[in-house]
């Protein structure tokens, strides 16, 4: 059975004078034992944040890592910069590529730093929307093109081993408000499972968790959440509001539940 996986994306919000009482909050409010539960504070914040969370079970993510392990890369950060703050990274997230012209090569690599270094990646993929107005064919080619960009390089059994996460994420649905239908999300992230089996991942597919990002709230995720071939949410703006996120997560506490209700023992 896949986890469900509720992971915060800050993006440049908070400082580290608020970041860790903001963690704290988030985590008192948000206690399910059935949902992993992911904050990614911007880096400057990993410390503090690190530090109201032990102990709560919430783990704590990077928003992004360098594609080279070290060097001459004037105010980046590598992966083993990373070890003791993080456990988890974001990769490829659309602003990213937006904003520092990220590839899919380049993503690649930085999927490869994050195996390396024991961090757990969430890789970011979704199509813009001119590509979704062209049809869903169109958006489908799109993401399986991103897909076999970063992962395809990759000896799948290492990926699976890192614990891979793909955050589906339509651009025109991030920081919009204007969500995508959960019928599309389930739709994407069936492709996505098919275009891993078409790269030699066969069966290791089907345990692959695909969250949806993109102006996700407590009001819609439910929406995402009754599809089964979804395992949770990539949120953004949302997720710096506690009451927000207690919403989110009581939703998904109860998808977890239920699933795991349905799973045959043994
Ligand atoms: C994100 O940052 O990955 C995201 C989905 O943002 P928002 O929830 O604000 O759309």
């Amino acid at each position: 059975m896949r986890p469900i996986i509720i992971a915060a994306n800050w993006k440049m919000n908070t400082t580290p004078a608020d970041a860790g009482e903001l963690a704290r909050t988030i985590a008192a409010r948000t206690h399910e034992a059935s949902v992993e539960r992911v904050i990614c504070p911007p880096f400057v914040c990993l410390a503090t944040v690190g530090e109201a969370l032990a102990g709560t079970g919430v783990a704590v993510g990077a928003q992004d890592v360098h594609h080279e392990a070290a060097g001459a890369y004037t105010g980046d950060i590598s992966a083993a910069m990373l070890a003791g703050l993080a456990t988890w990274v974001i990769v490829g997230h659309s602003e990213r590529r937006r904003d520092h012209a990220e590839t899919d090569a380049r993503v690649s690599a930085k999927l490869g730093r994050a195996i390396e270094a024991g961090l757990r990646p969430i890789l970011c993929i979704g199509e813009q929307l001119a590509d979704r107005d062209r049809g869903a064919d169109a958006a489908i080619a799109v993401v399986d093109g991103q897909l076999r960009g970063a992962v395809g390089p990759h000896d799948p059994a290492a990926l699976v081993g890192a614990g891979l996460v793909i955050a589906y994420e339509p651009v025109w649905a991030i920081g919009t408000g204007r969500n995508a239908r959960g019928s599309d999300a389930a739709a994407m992230a069936d492709a996505i499972r098919g275009g891993l089996r078409d790269l030699g991942w066969d069966v290791a597919a089907d345990g692959l968790p695909i969250l949806y990002g993109g102006s996700v709230t407590a009001a819609n995720i439910g929406e995402f959440l009754a599809e089964p071939s979804i395992d949770g949410a990539l949120v953004g703006g949302a997720s710096l509001k506690p009451d927000e996120m207690a919403g989110i997560v009581a939703r998904a506490a109860l998808t977890a539940n239920a699933r795991r209700a349905e799973t045959p023992v043994g």
